[in-house]
């Protein structure tokens, strides 16, 4: 056994062999797999192994490809073929309008990423799968790619084609500790020596919370048990003389494929399970846990409703084991939070369908330092401190009960509420809010004109149209109250602060005290990693503020590139929750509770400064999301609810109203100001995310070399923004933009603009069609949809309001 390698991969399921075989392509040859019994001993040996090419965004979409094309490539080796039914097609079921919607903006989004699925009504669900009835059935997607594979000779191949590259697999191989060294190497210690390495990764399925805590890491990933069962033979299956088609069906919560000429029958039931949450016995491997049908009866009959065929043939074998989930139901796939040099691939729920693609993508975030698409959906950090085992166990439960029934946009299912709350919390509540859940914080969304104020979920505009449209209004004519909790904000102190900051950020950074400037930092390719708020506080230390979201992702960021810089980093993030004014009247407001001079001359826009919020202590900035004129008011937790409470009374004279996360994307859309993850994506570099402003190519920072060679390759797209045709949906994000037939590019960003009263998209378009003026279509919810190139932030174009 090697002593030295550059990376251990700890597990040997599906996510360790892909990982492994993918490193190697990367260009790591000299790596390791270590597993404690055989490979596939854990879920892998016994899963259903159905690979699907659906994904609900375009990385998933785009991994799934990737998984597709490998495994063809795998079964067509002659030397060690694969057996993998590729083609057979696979209906996602629908019995609701909405349900359809999602397939038909599904459909629109894989277009962009070459995947065409079709869009078919019941008759035709039925002549594709002939065991189908089309009762209580609307129709379904269609993809053509749906097949299964033979999971353990498909992790044999990749573990062969692995050792062929010079990486080597050591089965029988328990690792039992992880020791990290100065400059931030590790020890893998196990039963059978010890192995140093400079990269270490957790692919070890269930057991994933064993590994995590060799290095101090409770990850958010709990399993259930999940059962399948095979049936006897069944006539109808020969008679149609073709392959039936995989279903997944959100009716009655199963899926279905062919096993031989019978079916093979996954349920997910809502009497469910979570399994290993106290410990999981050392000698469980290549083991099942018992089988147990009664707790399927509620989902069978529905299946049985479905394909009455079923009733007449017998259930040959049943399996029932354990699957991982996450909170939101996609894989930890990337950097440990808080941890150098180590990685997980982890809460695979469907990782044979997947795990080609996760592989792929990991290789090349350890290889690189990022991927070829943006990995954010599938990144550790998008959960921060709130991510507990239990909090994970309450939302893999929900999400099982719902597998899939997929999430509508805003969205936000009861399991796990409350996991950050504010003392406004119950405040808002009382006020009629309506909670959208961002980071785990719970964000008032809008307020609710009557306690029994319900929205349908679904792609189109709902009945909360109306509700944003009046707090757009009052924010616009009067003033308005929100509570922006959870904002990402990291102190930033030393005598290198600026020249840290001027490091890592690709734009002129803003030293002067007092003053709020707006910054882009890159990735080594010269690619947007993060935004940036830069203030710096009059007698105190710079912030950096950030999306709520990025808590995580941004302290990895700044920590790594600090080495050599006079700075520390201390998150402030749960210390301070902002009060947002905005509005005409927002001075006035301002000024009744604060002794300080808050006139455009004493502070002007992109100011910062402390002051008092009637008895409560505050750092202002004067910044603004909605362009109105607007003041971010950051106030210590401990202060909160009195500083609203002197705003809320102040603002009655005004006209003040409180508004929420919905009025706030409406406005700022209208701005052309953009979301990190939305629009500002590992995909592009700033100029082509028209972001030219905010580069300064005549100084030094990270990420400089990779952006001069791709502006010397000239951009690929470009962000622009877009007005749309259509005023009874939003364009979604990932929606295909279409010119004569090709796709031309990708939405990133859409909403109504209620001040302006326009539709309002971002999309990445191809150069030459990046042009004000320029016409085009977007494909909306299957309509194609006249849309035109407009000049980003039509509201208030010179940007005077919030100067006021
Ligand atoms: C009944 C069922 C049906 C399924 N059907 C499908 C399907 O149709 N399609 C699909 O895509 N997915 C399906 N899945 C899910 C899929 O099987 C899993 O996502 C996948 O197998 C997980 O692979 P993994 O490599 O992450 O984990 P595992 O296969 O569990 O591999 C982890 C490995 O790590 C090893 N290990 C753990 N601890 C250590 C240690 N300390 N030292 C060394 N090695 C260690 C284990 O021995 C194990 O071999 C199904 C799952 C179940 C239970």
């Amino acid at each position: 056994m090697k002593t030295q390698t550059r990376a251990v991969v700890i597990g040997g399921g599906i996510a360790g062999c892909s990982t492994l075989y993918h490193l190697t392509q990367e260009g790591w040859t000299d790596v390791v797999l270590v597993e404690r019994d055989e490979l596939t001993s854990g879920t892998t040996w016994h899963s259903a192994a159905q690979v699907t090419n659906f994904g609900m965004n375009q990385t998933m979409v785009g991994l799934k490809t990737h998984s597709i094309n490998l495994y063809q490539e795998l079964r067509d080796d002659p030397d060690y073929p694969v057996q993998y039914n590729h083609g057979d097609g696979g209906i996602r079921l629908a019995n609701t309008e909405a349900q359809m919607d999602g397939y038909r903006h599904f459909a629109s989004m894989a277009r962009g990423m070459g995947v065409e699925f079709e869009v078919l009504d019941a008759a035709e669900c039925a002549r594709r799968h002939p065991l189908i009835s089309t009762d209580n059935l609307l129709g379904g997607l269609w993809d053509g790619n749906d097949g299964d594979i033979d999971p353990a000779s498909l992790c044999q191949a990749l573990a062969r084609r692995a050792r062929k590259a010079g990486a080597e697999v050591y089965r029988q191989t328990d690792v039992t500790g992880l020791t990290q060294l100065k400059h931030d190497s590790w020890i893998v210690h196990t039963n059978k020596g010890d192995i140093a390495c400079e990269v270490v990764v957790n692919a070890c399925g269930y057991r994933v919370n064993e590994v995590g805590a060799m290095m101090g890491v409770e990850h958010p990933v709990t399993s259930m048990e999940h059962q399948y069962f095979v049936t006897d033979e069944i006539p109808g299956i020969v008679e149609a003389g073709h392959r039936m088609p995989l279903l997944r069906c959100p009716i009655s919560d199963y899926y279905c494929r062919q096993e031989k000429n019978g079916l093979l029958l996954g349920f997910y039931e809502q009497d469910c399970k979570t399994w290993g949450m106290d410990g999981i016995s050392p000698d469980f491997s290549n083991d099942l846990c018992p089988d147990d049908l009664d707790r399927i009866t509620d989902v069978l009959e529905g299946a049985f409703e479905r394909m009455p065929a079923l009733m007449e043939v017998g259930i040959k074998n049943v399996v029932n084991g354990p699957i991982t989930y996450t909170i939101d139901g996609a894989p930890l796939v990337g950097p440990i939070p808080g941890k150098r040099n180590a990685f997980c691939i982890i809460g695979l729920r469907a990782g044979l369908g997947e795990g080609g693609g996760h592989g792929w993508l990991l290789a090349q975030q350890i290889v690189h330092g990022e991927a070829c698409y943006d990995t954010w959906v599938i990144d550790p950090r998008r959960f921060t401190g709130h991510a507990t085992v239990e909090l994970t166990a309450l939302k893999a439960i929900e999400d099982y009960q719902n597998e899939f029934r997929f999430h509508f946009p805003n969205e936000h299912r009861p399991a796990g509420r409350f996991a950050k709350t504010t003392a406004l919390t119950p405040v808002l509540a009382a006020e009629g809010a309506e909670f959208t859940v961002i980071n785990g914080w719970e964000r008032a969304e809008y307020f609710k004109p009557t306690p029994d104020f319900e929205v349908t979920h679904g792609f189109h505009f709902d009945e909360a149209f109306e509700v944003v449209a009046g707090e757009v209004a009052a924010v616009q004519n009067a003033v308005g109250l929100a509570e922006v909790n959870g904002f990402n904000r990291i102190e930033i102190a030393g005598p290198d602060a600026h020249a840290f900051l001027d490091h890592v950020i690709c734009g002129r950074v803003t030293k002067k005290a007092g003053r709020v400037g707006l910054g882009y930092l890159l990735n080594d390719h010269g690619c947007v990693k993060a935004e940036a708020t830069v203030a710096n506080i009059p007698d105190g230390p710079v912030w950096y503020g950030s999306a709520a979201a990025s808590e995580w992702h941004d302290m990895d960021w700044l920590s790594a590139h600090a080495d050599g810089f006079d700075v520390s980093l201390r998150s402030l993030t749960n210390d301070y929750t902002i009060l947002v004014l905005a509005g005409p009247k927002a001075r006035d407001v301002l000024s009744a509770v604060s002794r300080a001079d808050w006139s455009a001359s004493a502070f002007p826009w992109l100011s910062v400064r402390r002051a008092y919020i009637g008895i409560a202590p505050a750092v202002v900035m004067s910044v603004s999301f909605s362009g109105e004129l607007a003041y971010e008011i950051h106030v210590p937790n401990a202060n909160l609810y009195s500083a609203y409470h002197a705003l809320r009374g102040a603002g009655e004279a005004h006209g003040l109203r409180l508004f929420g996360a919905r009025a706030v994307e409406s406005m700022r859309m209208e701005k052309g100001y953009l979301h990190w993850k939305s629009d500002l994506i590992t995909e592009f570099d700033p100029f082509e995310t028209a972001l030219d402003r905010f580069v300064k190519m005549d100084k030094d920072f990270v990420g400089k070399a990779a952006l001069e060679a791709r502006q010397a390759k000239g951009v690929g797209a470009k962000l622009v923004s877009l007005k749309v045709d259509i005023d009874t949906a939003p364009a979604h994000p990932g929606a295909s933009l279409m010119q004569g037939g090709e796709v031309v590019g990708t939405v990133t960003s859409g909403d109504w603009g209620h001040r302006l009263g326009m539709n309002i998209a971002y999309a990445f378009v191809r150069p030459d069609l990046a042009t004000p003026g320029t016409r085009t279509q977007i494909d909306i919810l299957g309509q194609l949809v006249d849309a035109e190139v407009i000049t980003p932030g039509p509201y208030d174009p010179e940007t005077r309001l919030p100067r006021g």
